[in-house]
């Protein structure tokens, strides 16, 4: 019988996730069923109860549960997932659960595999502080950078995270306004809602990559780096990689990504 999975939001229904893990169980032939879960806003936690009572194995998480479900793993989390205080995998194994955060590794899969972008060196922005920014910043420092500036909306929060970890630096977007970025990076939902984190042309340094975690839609930050020069990528790339880690976490082996990858750009 298939092993049962979901991924757990609010709202869900748009989610691409059940689609990339049925290609990549039908790519790996592994019996899986991975499907969709609504859990009202504060029932969370009654969700994945009756989700694991009915036979759940596991559970990818997404907004804005994402420290909920860190919390709901007590101290059973990976380091990665401590490190970000969230969780997007969630792992079932008889009474025991276990929470483990997959973003920053498929970031940086997609940012340096997928599109040949070394960090090591680079002058890096992060804007936005909320849960996407929190699961990456740690593996973007892991990687090298010569600098990684965090930048929000509400300059206190990006000052907060940055504090959480050595050698990054957070403020507004003022703070930043006369610095140039080798790699900006967008974990804000700015782009839903049709509007850009307020960004100069300058702000791209020559032969920048700017990348929108958003994905599936083409934000006006991708139009404005575009607009300056820079090379511009949604978070598609990104969506696809956190999935094959929770993939590798569940049944133990990495699917391939690069023709699911085209696959959903085409969908
Ligand atoms: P949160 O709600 O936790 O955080 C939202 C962030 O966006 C905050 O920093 C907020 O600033 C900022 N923000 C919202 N609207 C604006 C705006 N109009 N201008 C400037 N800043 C704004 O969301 P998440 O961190 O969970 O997710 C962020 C985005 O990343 C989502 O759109 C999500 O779809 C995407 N994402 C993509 C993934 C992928 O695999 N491609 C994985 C994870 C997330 P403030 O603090 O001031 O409110």
């Amino acid at each position: 019988m298939a092993e049962r999975y979901a991924v757990i939001g609010n709202p869900v229904a748009h989610s691409r996730s059940p689609w990339i893990h049925a290609e990549f169980a039908r790519a790996t032939r592994q019996d899986i069923d991975y499907g969709r879960i609504e859990a009202a806003l504060g029932a969370f936690e009654r969700a994945v109860d009756e989700f694991r009572a009915a036979g759940g194995r596991g559970a990818n998480v997404t907004a804005p549960f994402k420290e909920a479900a860190f919390r709901y793993c007590g101290a059973a989390v990976s380091d990665r997932a401590r490190e970000a205080r969230a969780v997007n995998t969630l792992v079932f194994e008889a009474a025991r659960v276990s929470g483990d955060n997959t973003d920053g590794a498929g970031l940086l899969r997609d940012l340096t595999a997928n599109l040949g972008r070394p960090i090591a060196g680079k002058r890096v922005l992060l804007m936005g502080a909320g849960g996407a920014a929190q699961g990456v910043l740690g593996p973007l420092l892991a990687a090298g950078p010569a600098r990684l500036a965090v930048a929000n909306r509400t300059a206190d929060k990006a000052r907060a995270l940055a504090q959480r970890f050595q050698g990054a630096v957070g403020g507004g977007f003022g703070d930043f306004r006369d610095e140039q970025f080798d790699l900006l990076i967008n974990a804000t939902s700015a782009g839903l809602a049709n509007e850009a984190p307020p960004l100069q042309k300058a702000a791209f340094a020559p032969g920048a990559l700017a990348y929108d975690m958003v994905y599936g839609r083409d934000t006006p930050f991708l139009a404005l780096a575009r607009a300056s020069g820079a090379e511009a990528h949604d978070g598609s790339g990104m969506l696809v990689e956190q999935a094959a880690e929770a993939f590798l976490v569940w049944r133990g082996l990495r699917p391939r990504t690069a023709a699911v990858l085209a696959a959903l750009r085409k969908r």
